[in-house]
């Protein structure tokens, strides 16, 4: 029988929501978030779902509520998805369209988080200002976990998840229990150095500008008023050395979500000179794109004090789990942004997490089985899509592998090169899908509930004072 479990979650972003949504799904689990902000928010910016995505959503039954937060209709077959275009030097030319099995959905951040919290179930219990210090529980990780929060207050619960993003509270105290626990002291500094994130070399800038500013933009040529990202438009991508610019509408088509990304490869691991997050005077966004075509200029004209992110990543973990606390979304795999699918992995998190621990043979007892499978199916695919993720940073940038000092103006038309290479990277948001691992890890599940149930009954058999004492 499938016990009542006392569940928490500490973080309500886009991937702690989506856990509860999917836990919501069984009725027997008590769940609890605890959020540190007073109430649910989303930075003002872009966020973009892929096919693969999509499908885990449809399983989710969001789907509905997400096709009214957009103006794109979710399309299936093949599709024009994204136009890139060579921008650094005066006059910019199209290189490439990618084409996909199916659309890539651009929200406002804001409206794709109020349709998880629409959709959270009834009975989840919602406590904010609670800010995570740190959690206890025994050292063989056997029993509930107590989490203490910064205003002295205290919570017991069966198992925590922490979905509580790039800097996360509860990362810190699995890795350092991970550590105590290595076989030899290099194991558990290789485990301790991999706790804060790293800085890629990368900032972002982000704005939204609406349409109509960019329309009235008094320089902008002629050719411009075809490009403005009007609500069927496709999303844009202008490629620069080692710099590249992302648009697409969003709200309805009107406002576009303009992310500008400047990468310094030869300083990724060292520490950013300041804070992760800033505005900027908009003159900062112009120099970096000096000598780009008009295009470009008029939508960063547009901006308005852009925000600089330092884009962090978190080094590939080796475990996700330790007793009865596991890690799922940014705190488990913070990547590059450069494939927009570091909250399409949360949500794939979500997904299995929920599945395996709502299985009717998962209770409060096995929860550390549900755990392991859990970082077993997801913690590989996780780590590959944030590979892939740098990978593609450096093609945005027109660096070709193992060819990083090509000189384009003497071979443009090898410029294609770089849309294959970024295709095939890519493919996996709409070309394979969450199914199969899904399915794995409910076989796995049962598979070990058989072995655990033939060990049990050998050792029954195999008690010598014939007293039936269960060894498990
Ligand atoms: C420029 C950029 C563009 C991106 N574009 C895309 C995209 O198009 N598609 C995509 O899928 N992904 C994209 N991503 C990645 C995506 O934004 C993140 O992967 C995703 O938001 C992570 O969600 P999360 O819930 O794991 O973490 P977060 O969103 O960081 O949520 C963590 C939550 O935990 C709370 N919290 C933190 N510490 C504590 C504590 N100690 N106690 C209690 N609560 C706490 C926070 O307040 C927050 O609500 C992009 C990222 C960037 C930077």
């Amino acid at each position: 029988m499938h016990s009542r479990s006392k569940l928490s979650r500490s973080g309500g972003g886009i991937g702690g929501l989506a856990f509860a949504v999917a836990l919501g799904k069984y009725s027997d689990i008590d769940i609890t978030i605890y959020e540190s902000a007073p109430v649910f928010s989303e930075i003002g910016a872009g966020v973009g779902v892929w096919p693969r995505i999509w499908r885990t959503l449809q399983k989710l039954e969001l789907t509905e509520a997400l096709k009214k937060a957009t103006h794109k209709e979710p399309k299936e077959g093949l599709t024009d998805t994204f136009q890139f275009r060579k921008s650094d030097q005066r006059e910019g030319h199209d290189i490439y369209k990618l084409q996909t099995d199916g659309n890539f959905l651009t929200y406002h951040r804001a409206h794709f988080q109020n349709v998880l919290v629409e959709n959270l179930p009834s009975s989840v219990k919602i406590h904010y200002n609670m800010h995570l210090k740190r959690y206890e529980q025994n050292a063989s990780g056997n029993s509930a976990v107590t989490l203490h929060f910064a205003d002295g207050t205290t919570f017991t619960h069966d198992l925590v998840v922490g979905c509580d993003g790039i800097k996360s509270t509860v990362r810190r105290q699995v890795l350092t229990e991970q550590a105590s626990n290595a076989a030899t002291p290099e194991e558990a500094q290789e485990i301790l150095d991999s706790i804060p994130p790293q800085w890629t070399g990368l900032v972002a800038y982000r704005n939204l500008v609406p349409v109509e500013r960019l329309k009235e933009y008094q320089d902008a040529h002629p050719e411009l008023n075809i490009r403005v990202p009007q609500a069927d438009s496709i999303p844009r991508m202008y490629l620069g050395k080692n710099v590249n610019v992302v648009i697409y509408a969003i709200a309805q088509g009107k406002l576009i979500n303009v992310a500008s990304f400047h990468a310094q490869h030869e300083l990724a691991g060292t520490k950013f000179p300041g804070p992760w997050v800033t505005n900027v005077d908009k003159q900062e966004l112009i120099d970096v794109h000096e000598g780009w075509e008009e295009e470009v200029h008029a939508i960063i004209n547009c901006t308005e004090s852009p925000a600089r992110w330092a884009i962090h990543a978190s080094a590939p973990l080796k475990c996700w789990n330790s007793g009865h606390v596991a890690l799922l979304g940014d705190s488990a795999h913070a990547m590059s942004p450069q494939q927009a699918s570091g909250g399409g992995q949360a949500i794939e998190d979500a997904y299995v997490l929920a599945t395996l621990l709502g299985h009717r043979l998962t209770n409060k007892t096995n929860i550390r089985r549900a755990l392991s499978i859990y970082d077993n199916i997801r913690r590989p695919g996780a780590n590959l899509v944030a590979e892939k993720s740098l990978l593609q940073g450096r093609l945005y940038g027109l660096n070709l592998p193992g060819e990083p000092d090509l000189d384009w103006s003497k071979c443009p038309e090898r410029l294609h090169e770089i849309g294959d290479a970024i295709y095939e990277n890519w493919s996996w948001t709409w070309n394979s899908s969450l199914e199969p691992f899904v399915e794995k890890a409910v076989s796995d599940l049962e598979k070990s509930e058989e072995i655990f149930d033939k060990a049990r009954k050998a050792s029954l058999q195999m008690s010598p004072d014939n007293t039936m004492t269960p060894l498990f």
